[in-house]
């Protein structure tokens, strides 16, 4: 029995599915997780000493890759101050000050821990802030585990959303309405029969939690437009896609500015980070200015700031986003020839760093679209390239990441990994 197989059989009996976040599992590739013993750079080690290059970057925080040494150094010196106070210190501001220096939008924020506290905080404000209950959220969008957002659409166009997970009140679920993204004309209808109830529509600007899903180009504006007319509140989830897709964020290279904007995973550096934040009369509603609550034992973290911070400068050097998007161009090029000269049918696509492939001729617009591709065939692949040292998302219907640290070497011996296991994948 292998190390990790043995670390499994105990972490089963001590946490459910033997894992802290249900992904981690690998129900939907099959097979059982490698446990990590270290990583650095663009490589994970395992506990049985099998190494990985790694495309899944703890699902998006590590743009520079692993341990790199600006953040490691960041780290060890915030640590060495303490590293918890209860009371303000100066690294939150510094990290404050640089978020809304690349994201303008966020005219105030607020730090918080995880995406999840950041969503739930912005949707709470966006009630608040409108006097209405209802939010309007796309279906393939994850905005994290609170009851609002693990909803699934009621049967027909413009209904109240159901749970989709036990112990989600209907209550709470019939709150949530949900269309299909890119389909700019099922939001108007939406916005037609309940538009003076709906808060505020949240939204993930390029979806990576069904897959990767770019917008078509009109699709953020008709949001835009929509939510100006209706006097509803537009929340850019960039938890995913912020200090990603470009140096901005989506917001950026879309040239949208929603009223809202909730972050996390990279404004950590791969600690606990997220924040919500955008107009600045809209924060000052936040306790204690104002009298929306929101509160946080652990907020604004000393180390996990200093970390953040050390990312985003690291990012801010002059070419970073343009050349860590000229690499996975490259790589989502390769696995495209290798899939086509097959003859298997192939939709690819990326926005900076973050890509997706789908096992169907496309193209992928919906939700609907991502499902109808082959993920039984995306499932052997994923063992073959596994067994091969590559380590792609362990589901279909996961974004993957590049970083800072995967070189053109890294991705040449990717995609010949990648091209002999697909050849493996069919004949399983
Ligand atoms: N929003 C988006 C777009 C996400 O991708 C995620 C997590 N993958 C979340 C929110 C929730 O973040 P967390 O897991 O940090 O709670």
């Amino acid at each position: 029995m292998s190390r990790s197989a043995e670390l499994f059989e105990r972490a089963k009996d001590v946490f459910p599915g033997g894992v802290n976040s249900p992904v981690r599992a690998f129900r939907a590739v099959g097979g059982t997780p490698f446990f990590v013993a270290r990583a650095a750079g663009c490589r994970l080690t395992d506990a049985d000493g099998r190494t990985y290059v790694d495309y899944v970057c703890s699902w998006g925080p590590l743009i520079l890759g692993h341990a790199p040494a600006a953040v490691l150094d960041a780290v060890r010196q915030a640590a060495e101050r303490g590293w918890t106070y209860g009371a303000p210190c100066e690294v939150e501001v510094e990290l404050g000050e640089a978020v809304r220096h690349r994201m303008p939008a966020l005219e105030m924020m607020r730090f918080v821990n995880s995406g999840t506290e950041a969503t739930m905080a912005a949707v709470r404000l966006a009630r608040a802030a409108t006097g209405r209950e209802l939010i309007l959220k796309f279906e393939g969008c994850y905005h994290g585990h609170a009851d609002g957002f693990l909803v699934r659409a009621g049967s027909g166009v413009a209904t109240l959303g159901l749970p989709d997970s036990p112990g989600v009140p209907a209550g709470i679920a019939g709150l949530t309405m949900t269309a299909p993204f890119n389909d700019a004309p099922a939001v108007e209808a939406v916005f037609r029969s309940h538009g003076d109830r709906i808060a505020a529509v949240i939204v993930e600007p390029f979806v990576g939690n069904a897959g990767f899903i770019p917008p078509v180009p009109e699709f953020h504006p008709a949001l835009r437009r929509l939510c100006d007319r209706h006097g509803a509140l537009l929340i850019f989830d960039e938890v995913m896609t912020g200090f990603r897709v470009a140096a901005g964020g989506a917001q950026e290279r879309l040239g949208i500015r929603p009223d809202l904007t909730t972050l996390g995973k990279i404004i950590g550096g791969g600690f606990p980070v997220g924040a919500y934040g955008g107009r600045a009369d809209l924060m000052r509603q936040i306790a204690p200015e104002g009298p929306v609550y929101q509160a946080g034992t652990l907020s604004g973290n000393p180390v996990a700031m200093a970390a953040g911070l050390a990312t985003l400068r690291e990012t801010a050097r002059a070419g970073f986003y343009e050349a860590l998007e000229r690499r996975t161009a490259r790589l989502v090029a390769g696995i495209g020839d290798a899939a086509r000269r097959r003859g298997i049918p192939v939709t690819l696509g990326h926005a900076g760093s973050m890509w997706g492939v789908y096992f169907t001729p496309g193209p992928v617009r919906t939700y609907a679209d991502a499902k109808g591709a082959d993920t039984a065939l995306f499932a052997r692949w994923h063992g073959a390239a596994l067994a091969r040292g590559v380590y792609l998302p362990p589901s279909a219907f996961e974004a993957a990441f590049i970083s800072n640290a995967h070189t053109d070497a890294d991705l040449d011996f990717t995609v010949t990994q990648l091209d002999a296991a697909l050849d493996e994948a069919r004949a399983r």
